[in-house]
């Protein structure tokens, strides 16, 4: 899954971030409401895990504004605040779920599992269709042509990022900071090479020159 953090306690965030990836997600954080709403904008993440105190913006002004823009992100509210009023202005606002600090690790886990599963169910379809190249976001399957495309969680993210917005021309720094995390210095060669490297898998079952290089610029997905 693809989560994001928006937590100012900057080691708790760090912490939950670490245990997260080592479970195969990839996490970003933004330290403050402000910046946890602009990342959230995009409505690109899974599942965003927002605290309710925060600089800026408060956690439940962060999702009446997301919700407002009909991002619909499922929404894990961290809380400090166990009162029950609290809670219903929580859900209220927008979240979809709460969890009350602290918290045991695998619980927040397992919350977020819940929540992601009823985003693909209900919310979002399950596959991205491009031309003969299909993906299946809840089995983490690609297939060309039918026949399975064997990819990394890093170029399933980056085939996946190219998929939502195929036509696209993105530069190497936007998909760095799409695939990699805003903040996360991945040099230009990096990303060249994990496009190599998807280029390669997806060639070798026929899907030649999908993704096309667009001099000077970056890189686009082509929409058969
Ligand atoms: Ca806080």
């Amino acid at each position: 899954m693809h989560i994001l953090i928006v937590e100012d306690e900057k080691r708790l965030a760090q912490i939950v971030k670490q245990a997260l990836e080592e479970e195969g997600h990839i996490v970003e954080v933004a330290h403050d409401g402000e910046q946890g709403l602009e990342f959230a904008s995009t409505g690109s993440y899974d599942v965003v895990i927002l605290d309710w105190l925060l600089p800026k913006l408060q956690g439940p002004e962060v999702t009446r504004r997301l919700r407002k823009a009909k991002v619909a992100t499922p929404v894990l509210m961290l809380t400090a605040r166990d009162a029950v009023s609290d809670r219903v202005e929580g859900l209220d606002a927008g979240a979809d779920d709460y969890l009350v600090k602290p918290f045991a690790f695998q619980e927040l886990s397992a919350r977020l599992r819940s929540l992601s599963r009823r985003k693909v169910e209900t919310r979002e379809a399950t596959r991205l269709v491009c031309g003969k190249l299909a993906m299946d976001l809840r089995a983490h399957q690609v297939a060309f042509d039918g026949a399975d495309v064997d990819l990394t969680p890093k170029e399933f993210a980056l085939l996946e990022y190219f998929m939502r917005n195929t036509g696209k021309v993105h530069t190497r720094e936007q998909i760095a900071d799409r695939v990699w995390g805003y903040g996360s210095e991945i040099t230009n060669n990096v990303v060249d090479l994990y496009v190599h490297y998807l280029r390669n898998k997806l060639d070798q079952k026929g899907a030649k020159d999908l993704v096309k290089t667009v001099r000077g610029i970056g890189y686009t997905l082509r929409s058969e």
